[in-house]
């Protein structure tokens, strides 16, 4: 197999591919509703890729090395047929990992279809266990017992779960204490992601921001931990086990120790553009490979030839200057 590498030596390992730029919440840290509104312009959905556009995409990265993707969005649970794309990615190529990041409304419908189907794996966002700030926080007054339903289904699935938890500082970090104790409790590890400047709309300043160290020293103080090194090349979080041996939680420290140096994902939006960096301006668009030939082969070439252009570090170069003023693509569309 062929592994291609960018200009600073990183390999292509993973993919996380959007499936709508639509969502059923409004979280404030990722589409405000004063501008995610009815006059919003979604994507249309004619614009989407197929499945058989995404499967060709998927069987030529894993030729890459990739082995692993995610499938996120906007919600990508709502995205019509996901099981049949799933069983297809399952069934139709070589990759060895499947994932899915949602926010869990819908998982009681749908988990054990989808784990029959090929998914093994999915990240649940939950922000708060305190129903008014989660309320407040995903933008739609849903209540943390319905993604605790969701939890719940994806655990009768027998899904491998995580919980992905965004901390806004004099939002709900007083909520970071509450939530390891919970989730160390129920045996799922949970993941810490500091506020990001992604997009444009988010309102993001860096005083929002709770860092990996406090988060890890509040923690501590509580809950006695020890860190852990990597599983993996490219592991995004930094993982932490708790000492009396309950179990494990992470941080993803994008804002205060970036991670550029070992970044190996691509991203892929709903309508088929690929991007190098979750803070990029521009993708490089699929949709003329994949509509002009029917070749994996040459999909594969394109995408290598985008990857070995790469020079992307945004995080190591962040500043509030560039958090204000480069255009970036927004999270929803993206897919995080
Ligand atoms: N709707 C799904 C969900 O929320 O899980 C999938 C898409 S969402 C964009 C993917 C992940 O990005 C979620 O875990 C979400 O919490 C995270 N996210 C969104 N905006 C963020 C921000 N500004 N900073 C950090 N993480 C963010
Ligand atoms: Fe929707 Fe996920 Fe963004 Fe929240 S974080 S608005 S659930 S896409
Ligand atoms: Fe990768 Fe871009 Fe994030 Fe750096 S800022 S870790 S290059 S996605």
């Amino acid at each position: 197999m062929k592994q291609v590498k960018d200009q600073f030596n990183r390999p292509l390992r993973d993919i996380r591919i959007s499936l709508t730029d639509q969502c059923n919440f409004r979280c404030s840290y990722c589409m405000p509703a004063e501008i995610f509104g009815p006059d919003y312009p979604f994507l249309p959905k004619e614009h989407y890729l197929s499945f058989s556009e995404i499967i060709r995409v998927v069987q030529a990265v894993t030729e890459l090395g990739v082995e692993k993707v995610r499938l996120t969005g906007g919600e990508p649970l709502l995205r019509k047929d996901l099981p049949e794309l799933i069983h297809d990615l399952y069934t139709k190529t070589m990759i060895k990992d499947i994932a899915l990041t949602t926010n869990g409304v819908l998982l009681p419908k749908y988990a054990k279809e989808l784990k029959d189907a090929g998914l093994q794996r999915v990240n649940i966002s939950m922000d708060a266990l305190d129903d008014d700030i989660f309320k407040r926080m995903n933008g739609r007054s849903v209540s943390v017992k319905t993604v605790l339903k969701g939890i719940e289904a994806a655990k009768s699935a027998g899904l491998d779960i995580k919980i992905n938890m965004v901390v806004k500082k004099g939002v709900n970090d007083e909520q970071i204490l509450p939530m390891a104790a919970y989730f160390k409790n129920e045996g799922i590890p949970l993941r810490f992601i500091e506020f990001m400047d992604v997009g444009s709309t988010n309102g993001w300043q860096l005083s929002s921001v709770v860092s990996k160290q406090e988060i890890v020293e509040r923690i501590d103080r509580q809950f006695p931990v020890k860190p852990v090194d990597k599983a993996y090349y490219g592991e995004v979080a930094d993982r932490y086990i708790y000492a009396d041996g309950s179990g494990e939680f992470g941080v993803i420290s994008s804002v205060t120790e970036s991670f550029c140096s070992t970044c190996t994902r691509a991203r892929v939006s709903a309508d088929g553009k690929l991007y190098t960096c979750l803070f990029a301006t521009k993708g490089h668009d699929l949709k003329p490979v994949l509509r002009s030939s029917a070749l994996v082969e040459e999909v594969k070439e394109y995408i290598a030839s985008i990857w070995q252009r790469r020079t992307d570090r945004y995080s190591d170069e962040r500043t509030e200057e560039t958090a204000k003023k480069r255009p970036k693509i927004e999270m929803s569309y993206i897919g995080g």
